[in-house]
């Protein structure tokens, strides 16, 4: 894309929407001040701000004919009034209307003015929901207006749209607000900032149309598909949301792409040195994927290349071939993980590798202090080949020689912005290191497309031959004592088991202390047998030690908690129990279960949960025991929970969507993909415009 950001300044002319809300009637600076906390600082803000749900006062319903649960409008005379104290104050009001039924409208919170001026005979419209009450149906501070002198109320002629809003400003005054901005929508030909052809070709319909459209429905609307966001006036903008999404994600990947990078094309020495002494050959995907990452790297512009792959389908190995690549053109590179026990599974398996070569790997965690850090800093510093670590790579003090590759594993873990920091330790002048992500969560292809649209994706689609699925099961932790009959019989085998203890949205040292009472239990039921106990709070090396007792098969069984979520590589585990399985999501599940079936004998997983279970975690469970592919748990927690949480946080918002909700609209992402091409190709302006539009100040971040 060739233009930076316009400063609004410049379209202020001509674009109405760029103009401020104090530019409205009525809007002074204390107003203002506050629209600007719900993020209102341009009339464009207030045509983009739109409701949460709608009321219907178009017309009135009897009293006769209301049901627990309507939200309706009624009209009616007041009939009696009682205040009573008995456990808090409160006001009573029996209304009745020409259906000779009564409704009582009951108020916790009101002022003496207002309790005096509903009097019997006093005429109100009355507008809230329909509840049971000890005397017949009731509403529970209805909002009302008293109808003095007025024969006829007037009714609104279009649904009544309820606007999120903030501490001290009312709905009402924030809809007239919006309502005077809506005033000034320009036609559509001035409003439109997708090119009119593409947006035929693709079916798109006004823009104005459907603002006003979503901002006032008539009353003939369907309000249950407004609710859903399915109606076509609101996927029109939804269209335009995703559209901008994606434009701001390729600008980005457009401002990286510019920059420079070294060439890492490498002899292929040390590569073929690493594969000549594997004890096995790469799968076709792993080949395929690599043969990818090294073209990119030999480009002197910077790869951005997100390589996903299923847990178990041989990710390190493709990094450690790029990472080879690298230092075989005499450059750095880094490694960094979300967690100290992943980094470390890293380092162990770089090691392992990388040392026979003579490629020295410098480790660099946030518990190296002292000393060592000193040291490690220094070797860092004069070109040590490989350094990996975890978030401590990219604090202040670590400097890079000839940094020029970055792989980041787990990406999901880590925002957008912790990612380029990371790359920028590597800049100099416009030279930005090659980058690459590696990540276990399976992402529906579309929603990559679509979340990671500044990334080129691969995908490891082929586990390594010789795997035997994990059998899953689903039982009640009533049934808990038949599970321990279970481990015991596979430590009979000489099978070594997980117990995962989950305490989700605890603190560690809840977590810790779940392990630990775990830990006694099974100590206590299985007799001789060797329970080690692993957990955050423990130190790296104690960690270490207990994992390398289970390696070495000293330990049957493993309490965990979910540190060994990634990573944690242990072929002859085979029997894995996760404790309130019912609490985690499927992606969680997906990777805790990833943790066994890594060798060739069957594998067992079983998941304990405590009854009853929701709907929702029966079909979690469902999920699990049905398959063992990501690609398919992905989809489907994508159905069950939406996509903020399939891929985690991506901090830089755009996936906060105000109208979009991907796993709903994930039909429009192929037409949007195509018209941003093309905008981004003939129309970069109004591009800008459109993310200035939707985005704002987060667009203006984007930037820096
Ligand atoms: P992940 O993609 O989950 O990070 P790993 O890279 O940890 O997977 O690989 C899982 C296991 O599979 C490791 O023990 C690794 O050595 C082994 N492995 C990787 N590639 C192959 C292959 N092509 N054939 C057989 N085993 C492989
Ligand atoms: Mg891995």
């Amino acid at each position: 894309m060739s233009a930076a950001p316009t400063p609004p300044a410049v379209h202020a002319s001509r674009d109405p929407g760029l103009a401020p809300v104090s530019s409205l009637p009525g809007v002074g600076p204390a107003l203002a001040a506050t629209l600007a906390k719900l993020g209102l600082e341009r009339l464009q803000d207030l045509w983009f701000h739109l409701p949460l749900r709608y009321e219907d006062r178009t017309q009135i319903s009897t009293i006769a004919e209301l049901h627990v649960g309507d939200r309706v409008q009624v009209e009616g005379k007041v009939e009696a009034v009682e205040r009573g104290f008995r456990y808090r104050p409160q006001l009573k009001v029996a209304i009745s209307d020409d259906s000779r039924e009564t409704l009582v409208l009951r108020f916790f919170h009101f002022h003496r003015a207002q309790a005096e001026q509903l009097k019997p005979g006093v005429r109100l419209l009355v507008y809230g929901e329909v509840r049971h009450g000890a005397q017949g149906l009731e509403m529970v501070h209805p909002q009302y207006q008293r109808l003095e002198g007025v024969a006829e109320p007037a009714m609104e002629e279009r649904l009544t749209p309820v606007y999120p809003t903030t501490e001290g400003l009312g709905v009402k005054r924030l809809a007239g607000v919006i309502a005077k901005a809506l005033a000034l929508l320009p036609p559509d030909r001035e409003l439109e900032l997708i090119p009119p052809d593409l947006g035929a070709q693709h079916g798109l319909t006004s823009l104005r149309d459907a603002l006003l459209y979503v901002h006032r429905p008539p009353p003939d609307a369907h309000l249950g598909q407004l609710t859903q966001g399915r109606h076509p006036a609101q996927q029109r903008l939804a269209f335009e949301e995703l559209l901008t999404q994606h434009l701001s994600l390729k600008r980005m990947r457009a401002a990286v792409k510019r920059r420079h990078s070294p060439a890492l094309g490498g002899d292929g020495t040390l590569r073929a040195r690493l594969l000549a002494g594997l004890p096995f050959r790469l799968t076709g995907a792993q080949q395929r994927v690599s043969d990818a990452v090294a073209v990119d790297m030999a480009r002197t512009h910077p790869m951005l290349r997100l390589v996903q792959g299923d847990v178990g389908s041989g990710k390190t190995v493709v990094a450690a071939l790029a990472a080879l690549a690298a230092v075989e053109s005499g450059h750095q590179v880094a490694l960094m993980a979300p967690t100290e026990l992943l980094a470390e599974q890293h380092l162990r398996n770089f090691r392992h590798w990388l040392q026979p070569l003579g490629v020295e790997v410098e480790w660099l965690a946030g518990k190296v202090t002292g000393k060592a850090r000193t040291r490690a800093l220094e070797r860092v510093a004069a070109g040590a080949p490989v350094v990996i670590g975890t978030h401590a790579l990219m604090q202040e003090g670590v400097e890079f020689a000839r940094l020029g590759l970055v792989i980041v594993d787990e990406q999901h873990r880590f925002g957008v912005q912790q990612r380029l920091a990371l790359r920028d330790k590597g800049l100099e002048g416009d030279q930005v290191p090659h980058q690459l992500v590696l990540t276990a969560t399976p992402i529906p292809r579309t929603l990559a497309m679509s979340a990671y649209a500044d990334l080129d994706v691969s995908s490891i689609d082929e586990l390594p031959p010789g795997r035997t699925p994990v059998q899953t099961i689903a039982i009640s932790n009533a049934r808990r004592a038949e599970v321990i009959e279970r481990i015991h019989a596979a430590c009979h085998e000489g099978r070594q088991v997980y117990w995962v203890c989950t305490l989700i949205e605890e603190t560690e040292q809840l977590r810790a202390q779940a392990a630990e009472v775990a830990h006694a239990e099974l100590s206590a039921a299985l007799g001789d047998r060797k329970v080690g106990l692993i957990h955050g709070r423990m130190k790296p090396r104690e960690k270490q030690a207990v994992m390398d007792a289970f390696k070495h098969g000293e330990l049957a069984v493993l309490v965990a908690t979910t540190v060994i979520e990634v990573g944690v590589d242990v072929p002859n585990a085979s029997l894995m129990v996760i404790e309130n399985s019912e609490r985690l999501g499927l992606a969680q599940l997906h990777q805790l279960r990833g943790r066994v079936g890594r060798g060739a004998v069957a594998s067992n997983c079983v998941l304990l949960y405590q009854p009853p279970l929701g709907m929702l975690a029966r079909e979690r469970l469902q999920v699990m025991r049905d398959t063992n592919d990501g690609f398919r748990i992905a989809e489907k927690d994508l159905e069950l929970r939406g996509p903020g949480e399939v891929l985690g946080t991506r901090q830089t918002g755009q996936l906060s969507f105000r109208i979009a909700d991907l796993s709903r609209d994930a039909h429009l992402l192929p037409a949007v993909q195509e018209v941003g091409a093309q905008m981004l190709r003939h129309h970069a302006g109004q591009a800008e415009r459109l993310i200035e539009r939707w985005i704002g100040g987060a667009a203006r971040y984007a930037h820096a």
